[in-house]
């Protein structure tokens, strides 16, 4: 290649390991010795079927997904999951709780409305979406028939440390942003969804883990007509994820990504990893009151850190060194403003070494 990789913190779609994006690139003329290049073979071959076993294989084994949930890659992204999570789950008329804790949960809500009622139990919008809840601030409605939850909060930067109690209930979470990058308890939720952008791969793939609960319920609603096609949960489990053409070029970037997380210590050294590189970010934050980090202590996130610059004016020229330094992707979204680091599995420790040099030697320059 004969430009240079940035130090890329963007949010979405983030940077991958540098082998895997080589491991890509081999196969896109050849895949895996068959003579089909990645993006020009047959989804019913056997060759790209050994693709998709080994993805779910690896996703079995890498996030500890019990024998008897089912995984799905499909389109649409988080998105669709919004709406398709509740279309499967919910009757008319029934209820779900949600926890609000930024704009991925709000969206999350109102797609949920429109199917059945969407019951907002906790919101922490008046403060700015600084934090996620206690499982003592909010209590579940009895008459709900699951708690959804955003487990990393991509745009403000906060993230569960702990299962939310649902009372009992069936959990749903919207994972997106740390699939793969902090521990989680599979077996404790029915419904895990993810766009594969963040952690896991490109854009355009959808994992999605359903419990036998969920599958059910799936089962109940298509039987009763209610699901459109390809909006049933129960229809692309029972074809294996190959109803229709699937995204094979995502399900196999996201074989490569699974791979490589179990070539380099499986989860538990993601997590390491990933508490490392933000620690490293966090310490740096706290040392000075020249930066205002957005996210309520206990709440941080390790994949997506905000924060502000006590002296607002300095923020676009801190992007504008930084990009110059070769750190791209540091602009914080729009509704939190200031900078925003994304730490997902494939940012390097070096890239958040030479992030915390920069800001240390800004901060010596502007402060
Ligand atoms: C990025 C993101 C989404 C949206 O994902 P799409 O794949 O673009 O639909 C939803 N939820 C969270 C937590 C995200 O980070």
């Amino acid at each position: 290649m004969s430009h240079s990789r940035i130090h890329n913190f963007g949010a979405g779609p983030a940077v991958l390991p540098l082998s895997v994006v080589e491991e890509v690139q081999a196969t896109l003329p050849n895949l895996s010795g068959s003579g089909f290049g990645l993006c020009e073979i047959s989804h019913r071959s056997p060759t790209f079927q050994t693709v998709v076993d080994s993805a779910m294989d690896r996703i079995r084994r890498v996030l500890s997904v019990p024998d008897d949930y089912t995984i799905l890659f499909l389109q649409g992204g988080a998105s669709l999951q919004f709406y398709m999570t509740a279309l499967n789950l919910l009757k008319p008329n029934e209820k779900a709780d949600f926890l609000e804790t930024g704009g991925w949960s709000k969206k999350a809500i109102r797609e949920a409305n429109r199917v059945g009622q969407a019951n907002n139990i906790w919101s922490d919008s008046e403060n700015g979406f600084r934090s996620v809840p206690n499982n003592s601030e909010y209590s579940v409605s009895e008459d709900s028939v699951y708690l959804h939850y955003t487990s990393n909060n991509t745009l403000m930067g906060t993230q569960y440390h702990h299962l939310p109690d649902s009372a009992g209930k069936p959990i749903v979470v919207d994972a997106s942003s740390d699939i793969a990058g902090v521990a989680i308890d599979v077996s404790a939720h029915d419904v895990i969804y993810a766009g594969a952008q963040k952690n896991l791969g490109p854009s355009g793939v959808t994992l999605i883990i359903l419990s036998p609960w969920a599958l059910s319920r799936a089962k109940e609603n298509s039987d009763l007509g209610n699901l459109p096609t390809m909006l049933d949960y129960t229809i692309h489990a029972s074809k294996g994820s190959l109803f229709n053409t699937p995204n094979t070029f995502g399900i196999f970037v996201l074989d490569c990504v699974f791979k490589w997380l179990e070539e380099n210590g499986g989860l538990e050294g993601a997590i390491a990893r990933n508490r490392a590189k933000s620690s490293l970010l966090y310490e740096e934050l706290d040392r000075s009151n020249f930066w205002s980090p957005h996210a309520k202590k206990s709440s941080r996130s390790v994949m997506n850190v905000t924060w502000r610059i006590s002296d607002q004016s300095l923020e676009s020229v801190f992007l504008k060194e930084a990009e110059e330094m070769g750190l791209g992707g540091l602009k914080g979204h729009r509704e939190v403003g200031g900078i925003r680091a994304s730490l997902y599995n494939g940012c390097t420790i070096d890239s958040v070494e030479v992030l915390v040099k920069f800001m240390r030697d800004f901060e010596k320059r502007h402060g």
